[in-house]
């Protein structure tokens, strides 16, 4: 008597999910279809009985305690002819899966919609009316897809089943396929006199309005459910749900990093000088944003609560203002001397003298250079 475990090389305490595990990469490996060495018709032929015991609850009981239950004499009650579901062969080896017929009632699909907002209505939230195509219980026949008076009946050609199985002899004894009812679609059920209205798929299709509530705080990429609002499943199976996944529309003033915006202002010179009040337009208005005398290029000042709205908290974030001074350009005569003027009484240097002086040397000395190789 073979070591069945040995066979497939798993240990005694091997879990079934193991040992499937193993019998499906052997007789992948071993299959005559793939394999044409001389003794892997042989091997595939051990490997198979291995499973059919190892597999087996019972049968693998009665190896564990020394008997072999492919054994013409070791009776016991078992049907070696038919004790081996053949199914199970094919089922190692194409992965199972679902079993059965598959059910005429399905739930529906759910459903993507992306929609552009402005940054003024993440912030504040609002409602938007939308048409989307979907699908709806059929009203003549109130999802279940048979004409006034028909029903559902069962297949004849599969029992029920929505698999046809077939034997075919191999050299390894019988193999048990099966595959999709032809009459039935797999079902399990005909439907002899379709509804007319939805052609016996329970549903029709229809484009439908929706009101979206957008909610304060929304973010690009933010998705909001629906739950059930999307089609509803063959049959009249419930609906999907319905996501509406915002698409924030960039602002020409405010950058936003989650609650916080950010904008940018640009100021005369003077007046980041001499400080001012500057008004901004905000979210929520116009503000006013006080410049400090002596403000420099690049400093930012902080409006508390004039950012974004938090999704799923209370309060608000800040709007920074980041501030730009200009240099004034296009001067006339008065205000270039007003300037220069300026510039002595802080003993500044003209600046652009100073520039091309330096630049001056610079070059002098890389000629030199250039001249001395
Ligand atoms: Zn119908
Ligand atoms: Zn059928």
């Amino acid at each position: 008597m073979a070591d069945y475990y040995s066979v497939l090389g798993v240990k005694s305490d091997a879990t079934p999910e193991e040992i499937k595990r193993a019998y499906r990469k052997l007789a992948r490996e071993l299959h005559p279809d793939v394999n044409d060495g001389a003794d892997a018709a042989d091997r595939f032929k051990d490997v198979t009985s291995a499973y059919e015991v190892l597999s087996d609850p019972q049968k693998r009981e009665m190896f564990d305690l020394g008997m072999d239950p492919l054994s013409p004499n070791s009776g016991g009650g078992f049907n070696s002819a038919a004790g081996f579901g053949f199914g199970d062969i094919v089922d190692a080896f194409f992965g199972g899966g679902q079993r059965g017929p598959r059910p005429r009632r399905r739930r529906g699909q759910d459903a993507l919609i992306r929609l552009q907002v402005s940054l003024e209505e993440a912030a504040f939230g609002t409602t938007r009316d939308i048409a989307v195509d979907t699908a709806i219980v059929c009203d003549s026949c109130e999802g279940d897809g048979t004409s006034q008076g028909a029903s559902i009946v069962n297949c004849t050609m599969c029992n029920g089943r929505g698999e046809i199985q077939s034997v075919q002899k191999s050299f390894i004894g019988q193999v048990m396929t099966s595959r999709q009812c032809p009459q039935c679609q797999g079902f399990g059920t005909l439907n002899p006199h379709p509804c007319a209205e939805c052609a016996g798929d329970g549903r029709v299709r229809t484009r439908t309005d929706l009101t979206v509530n957008i909610p304060a705080g929304v973010e690009g990429g933010t998705r909001i459910q629906m739950t059930g609002r999307s089609e509803v499943g063959p049959g009249g199976g419930p609906a999907g749900d319905l996501y509406i996944e915002i698409i924030e529309i960039q602002h020409p003033i405010f950058q936003r990093r989650g609650d916080q915006l950010h904008a940018t202002l640009t100021i005369p010179m003077t007046a980041a000088a001499l400080g001012a009040a500057m008004e901004l337009e905000t979210l929520d208005g116009t503000s006013t944003v006080n410049i400090k005398p002596g403000t420099q290029s690049g400093s930012t000042v902080t409006l508390k609560g004039l950012g974004m709205p938090r999704l799923r908290s209370a309060g608000r974030g800040d709007l920074t203002v980041h501030v730009e001074v200009v240099t004034p350009t296009g001067l006339d005569d008065a205000q270039e001397k007003l300037i220069r003027e300026l510039a002595m009484l802080r003993d500044e240097q003209e600046p652009a003298a100073e520039f091309n002086a330096h630049n001056q040397g610079l070059f002098g000395k890389l000629k030199d250079a250039f001249n001395s190789r």
